[in-house]
């Protein structure tokens, strides 16, 4: 930050003098505020380690500032003189104002971010193998938390794990959900007004929350899982515009998860939207498991479909056993490299997931239910498949049944014949996710009608569907991100003062 930037900022803020030996903020505090040293210089302390020492014309913070986290480090004052302070509020406001403030900052708080989950914060300890523990491990990577993981824990059995253990308070069995309300992540109501209610992050939804909060809506994003959706199981987006190399979901959801902290969407995960109550069409109210309500002016839904099972008998089992998957993240990917696995379906996903575990040296069986594989994967995938030497592909065939004791060791195809496999990764579609949006129209496969006038717009006025929620949608992300941002010129139609009737 140049002279000049640091002066802008510096206005935002109050000066104090410091001394030496006191702490700007501590691990495990539940917020802190940002600091620009004047004169003052300051070191970064965990766990009794100086890890960064910082002087005049330095700032203090990192992500936490912008989505209410914990703190991860100490900052003591070791030479006295002047800091400025910027509170949350005041932090907003330069960002707001400042787009050169902004970016600077936000990359700032990336990086560092980087460097504490690499260097692993101590305010977030879990205990237990995270090769076992799956939803929470990909929760915590979803959400940029960080976190360092132990074997044992005193006091703690292996009927305990997976452990948490933040601030001293040992969360036994610990879930992302309860990670979260500990950590202050899930939604609590304030006074604060509401224009726009986001249920699902993934694309669709982080689009819409960054388009609608960066048009002056003040905006919340829920979503039940982590942030990204399908997308963020991705191993690699390879059609999606400006990466000349592809991008994989995770690092797209991280870019997207900045952009919304940047334009102030308030993001709460896992927070799953249990109903919509509309008694009053212009106030529509989503409902939140645990109770808490929020009152809005609109509701975008993006909650996207869910993975269709096979009716096979040990599917549950192998299933809670890690052995069917329906994601080719990395952990994913990197649990079954060199083994032999089964890959179930005829669409992209299940191509990208076949060439992801080839690279890592799986030897992959494909099964595909049509007699042509390419009638719904694209032909740059079929002509990568076909020409690998680790991917066999059996065309008109199923799974009928699976084969082991705790963990999968085979699969039995149409025609009894048996693959050897240690894992399944499932891709046979979705069934959309509208349990919580009684008293919308859908078309009969469930996807949610959106018949006008505004595009996007359901049978109800204020509520709009975007992503694979939508009946008619492409299942793509590029179409997903453009769903959002186009609902959210809807939204603003549908505030300014006369709501379209919707068609019938
Ligand atoms: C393995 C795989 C690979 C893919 N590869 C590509 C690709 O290469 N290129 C491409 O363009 N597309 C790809 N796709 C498709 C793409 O990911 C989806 O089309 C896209 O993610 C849809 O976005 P969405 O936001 O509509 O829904 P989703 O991504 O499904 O997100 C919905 C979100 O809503 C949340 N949610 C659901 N119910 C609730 C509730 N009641 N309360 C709160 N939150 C809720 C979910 O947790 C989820 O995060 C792939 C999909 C998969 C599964």
């Amino acid at each position: 930050m140049n002279d000049e930037q640091f002066r802008r900022l510096a206005a935002y803020g109050q000066a104090e003098h410091a001394v030496p030996g006191r702490d700007l903020f501590t691990t495990g505090d539940r917020s802190y505020d940002l600091f620009l040293l004047e004169t003052a210089a300051v070191e970064i302390v965990r766990d009794q380690r100086v890890i960064f020492r910082a002087g005049p014309g330095d700032f203090l913070g990192e992500l936490g500032l912008l989505t209410g986290q914990h703190v991860y480090l100490t900052g003591r004052v070791i030479s006295a003189g002047t800091v400025i302070r910027l509170g949350a509020a005041n932090l907003r406001r330069a960002l707001a104002e400042h787009a050169d403030l902004a970016d600077l900052l936000i990359e700032a708080f990336r990086q560092r971010r980087e460097v504490i989950r690499t260097t692993a914060g101590t305010a977030l300890r879990l205990v237990g193998r995270p090769d076992t523990a799956l939803a929470l491990r990909t929760y915590l990577a979803q959400l940029l938390l960080p976190h360092a993981w132990q074997e044992t824990y005193p006091g703690l059995t292996p009927d305990d794990l997976p452990a948490a253990v933040i601030d001293r308070t040992v969360l036994r069995r610990a879930t992302p959900g309860a990670v979260a309300e500990a950590l202050g992540l899930t939604y609590r109501p304030d006074d604060r007004e509401v224009d726009l209610v986001v249920v699902g992050a993934g694309p669709a939804g982080l689009a819409a929350a960054v388009y609608a909060a960066s048009e002056g809506l003040s905006t919340v994003l829920l979503d039940r899982g982590g942030i990204g959706g399908q997308a963020a199981k991705t191993a690699r987006i390879e059609n999606h515009l400006g990466f000349s190399h592809g991008i994989s979901g995770d690092e797209l959801t991280r870019l997207a998860m900045l952009r919304a902290l940047k334009f102030n969407v308030r993001i709460h995960s896992p927070c799953t939207a249990t109903a919509l109550d509309l008694t009053d069409p212009h106030r529509p109210t989503v409902q939140l498991d645990g109770g808490a309500r929020i009152r809005c002016r609109a509701v975008i839904a993006a909650t996207g479909a869910n993975y269709r099972r096979l009716d096979i008998p040990g599917w549950a089992a192998f299933e809670r056993a890690g052995c069917i998957r329906y994601a080719a993240t990395e952990p994913d990917v990197r649990d079954y490299a060199n083994q032999p696995v089964t890959v179930l379906g005829g669409a992209n996903s299940a191509g990208q997931a076949a060439l992801s575990l080839a690279a890592h040296n799986a030897t992959v069986d494909l099964i595909v239910r049509g007699t042509r594989v390419g009638a719904r994967m694209s032909t740059y995938l079929v002509d990568r498949i076909r020409a690998h030497p680790l991917i066999r592909l059996h065309l008109g065939s199923t799974v009928d049944a699976l084969i082991g004791g705790d963990t999968l060791s085979g699969v039995v195809m149409s025609r009894a014949e048996t693959l050897d496999s240690r894992a399944l990764f499932c891709f046979i579609g979705a069934t959309p996710e509208t349990s919580w949006l009684t008293g919308v129209a859908t078309d009969d496969n469930g996807f949610l009608r959106t018949p006008g006038p505004l595009p996007f717009q359901t049978s109800t006025p204020r509520v709009f569907a975007v992503g694979d929620l939508r009946a008619g949608s492409t299942k793509r992300v590029a179409t997903a991100v453009g769903d959002g941002a186009g609902a959210v010129s809807s939204v603003h139609t549908a505030l300014a003062a006369r709501l379209p009737t919707p068609a019938t």
